[in-house]
């Protein structure tokens, strides 16, 4: 008897939509050596912050879902949001992602040691916590009740992009992870609620809404643990964004028991309390032109004198609400679009993959795209062969 040799597993390739094709979308070579040589970032201080947030506001909701003391709002820094994210940074710290200084205070109050905080009080409400706090205060109160379910892993199947001889699949697979889908049904009472009033505002979610057959839908929800980006970021982050949560509405609506998608929203957190930093960075945007909310009356006076002499958090409750929240209108042609960027993302990718396995080296191989803001952070900027380090340069 003859064997026939095994055939081997036909295997599609995996994109992951942040982890691959934003990824790459930032800078392509970046992107080759830390996450196709799986490399981590060195500073990784949007990476804890991110995980980190995100974290909080899933346990916040666990614990608002399965304890009635927690559905009144607002709750107490301490002990409510402390004792979460001491569980959190915890987490993290056994993932080995451990928070930068002056970011978070690790610690409890029986620790006597200044350790990384500004003297041995503890705990200190630093930036991160004031951050949480807000989050689950602001929005906590209004999206904990819509929520459907959280951390929703999703998956779908594309043509690969390319002809038939240059492409070594026909097909590949892209995943997300939505971090909140949440369910309107119009028959309840909702009255009050913030992010409904916020979506009733958007004139194309409303038309969207009035026309929809029967009561229910859903609207994807996405936190950033980052400030809105400006208009004209050369980074295209607001594009991409867009991109990101219009790709979820398709990849939800392969599902059997989805509803129809009325909006996206994606909380910018960071707005919700901001540092000077922030606050420069928007007067920036607002002299350009290239921001959609913009201050008016006194938060205009604290953006032009960049918050002196005004307490922390600088900016009206209202204004940073506004900044901090982004309605994404959902049509056919637009999720079209989004998929559209992306076959064409992946289509870069394979045929960056294909130069490196001919014999090319990486740096011919996969494009990098210097920006000033990124490559100062940037692990690889020695040798990188085009790094934007102008300000790096100066200041040593
Ligand atoms: S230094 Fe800049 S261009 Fe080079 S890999 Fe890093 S981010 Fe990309
Ligand atoms: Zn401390």
């Amino acid at each position: 008897m003859t064997l026939s040799p095994q055939v081997p597993p036909y295997k599609i390739p995996e994109y992951s939509l942040t982890g691959d094709l934003l990824a790459y979308l930032n800078c392509g070579l970046q992107y080759r050596y830390h996450n196709r040589g799986c490399l981590p970032p060195s500073r990784p201080i949007q990476l804890w912050f991110g995980e980190f947030i995100h974290s909080v506001m899933e346990e916040a909701f666990l614990q608002w879902k399965q304890d009635a003391q927690k559905k009144i709002f607002p709750w107490m820094w301490n002990p409510d949001i402390r004792n979460i994210e001491q569980e959190i940074g915890k987490r993290l710290r056994a993932r080995g992602l451990i928070p930068p200084a002056r970011i978070f205070c690790p610690y409890d109050s029986s620790y006597r040691r200044q350790g990384w905080c500004p003297d041995g009080k503890h705990p200190h409400k630093l930036i991160a916590s004031r951050r949480a706090e807000e989050a689950i205060n602001t929005w906590g109160v209004h999206l904990f009740p819509l929520i459907d379910s959280a951390e929703v892993r999703l998956k779908g199947i594309r043509d690969m992009p390319g002809s038939t001889g240059e492409r070594r699949c026909d097909y590949y697979e892209i995943t997300g992870i939505i971090d909140v889908i949440s369910s309107v049904n119009l028959r309840n009472s909702l009255s009050g609620n913030l992010i409904l009033h916020y979506m009733q505002r958007n004139p194309a979610v409303k038309k969207y809404i009035d026309s929809l057959k029967g009561p229910e839908y859903e609207i994807i929800v996405d936190y950033k643990g980052m400030g809105r980006p400006s208009l004209g970021d050369p980074r295209r982050t607001w594009t991409y964004h867009e991109w990101q949560i219009l790709t979820y509405a398709w990849l939800r609506s392969q599902q059997p028991d989805a509803r129809p998608v009325a909006a996206g929203i994606i909380f910018y957190l960071n707005e919700l309390a901001p540092v000077r930093r922030d606050i420069r960075e928007l007067r920036e945007s607002v002299e350009r032109g290239s921001t959609d909310v913009v201050p008016q009356g006194q938060d205009l006076d604290v953006v032009q004198s960049l918050g002196r002499n005004v307490p922390f958090p600088f900016l009206s409750r209202e204004f940073r609400e506004e900044r901090s929240i982004r309605i994404i209108p959902m049509s056919e042609e637009r999720v079209q679009a989004s998929l559209h960027e992306f076959d064409t993302v992946v289509k870069n990718i394979e045929s960056c993959v294909h130069l490196e396995v001919s014999g090319n080296g990486i740096r011919s191989s996969w494009p990098a795209q210097p920006l000033e803001r990124m490559c100062t952070l940037c692990d690889f900027r020695t040798f990188c062969p085009h790094p934007d380090v102008s300000e790096y340069g100066e200041s040593r």
